[in-house]
């Protein structure tokens, strides 16, 4: 009876918080942009119409406090804030009047970083592909090694999701996470 409660609790406290999520550019520190962002979802129209299209909301496996907040989410498109449409004043940044996401210098953008899925990647299963080192913007991100393989820098990373995006393996071998995202102290 006691695992099953234990059991059960984990999974409330999955469904009622599944962890951090990659948010938009210039979003302040998560505690602050859940009391600031009401959910308008104007960002996210923003996004569609004038930037790449990337942000979506938050389901509800996100968790109730995250539920209808924007993430970005590569798999639709990666997000142009830095080397791309929308710098150097991001739409998404633009159009919000709360104060949850904040003007930033692009330079200073990081959304996050890339987890590598070597078992997944075609370029250490079979050779090739390297797709993602070309369209990664960032000098030094990415580096092939002696093995024609990938090696991802986490530092150097901004999380932009490119790479991720355009992964041609099935499933992708690379995940955008929001480890070492940086975010806007308020
Ligand atoms: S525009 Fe601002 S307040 Fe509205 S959903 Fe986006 S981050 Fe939240
Ligand atoms: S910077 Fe552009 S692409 Fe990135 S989330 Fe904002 S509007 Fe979308
Ligand atoms: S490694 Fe991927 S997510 Fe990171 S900067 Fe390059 S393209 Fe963007």
């Amino acid at each position: 009876m006691a695992k099953k409660l234990i059991a059960l609790g984990n999974i409330l406290r999955a469904i009622l918080d599944r962890g951090s999520v990659v948010r938009p550019p210039g979003a302040v520190v998560e505690n602050e942009f859940l009391k600031l962002c009401i959910k308008c979802n104007l960002c996210i129209e923003a996004c569609r119409v004038a930037g790449s299209g990337t942000l979506e909301r938050c389901s509800i496996l996100y968790g109730l406090k995250k539920y209808g907040t924007p993430r970005v989410n590569p798999l639709r498109a990666p997000c142009e804030a830095v080397k791309g449409r929308c710098e150097p004043k991001p739409p998404c940044i633009r159009v919000c009047f709360t104060g949850a996401l904040q003007l930033i210098d692009t330079s200073l953008i990081k959304l996050g970083s890339v987890v590598w899925i070597k078992d997944r990647c075609i370029a250490a299963t079979k050779g090739g592909c390297l797709i993602c080192y070309e369209v990664c913007p960032i000098p030094g991100a990415i580096k092939i090694t002696k093995e024609n393989t990938p090696e991802f820098n986490m530092e150097l990373c901004i999380g932009c999701g490119r790479c991720v995006n355009a992964c041609p393996a099935k499933p992708k071998a690379l995940k955008l996470l929001a480890k070492g995202e940086k975010r806007i102290v308020i």
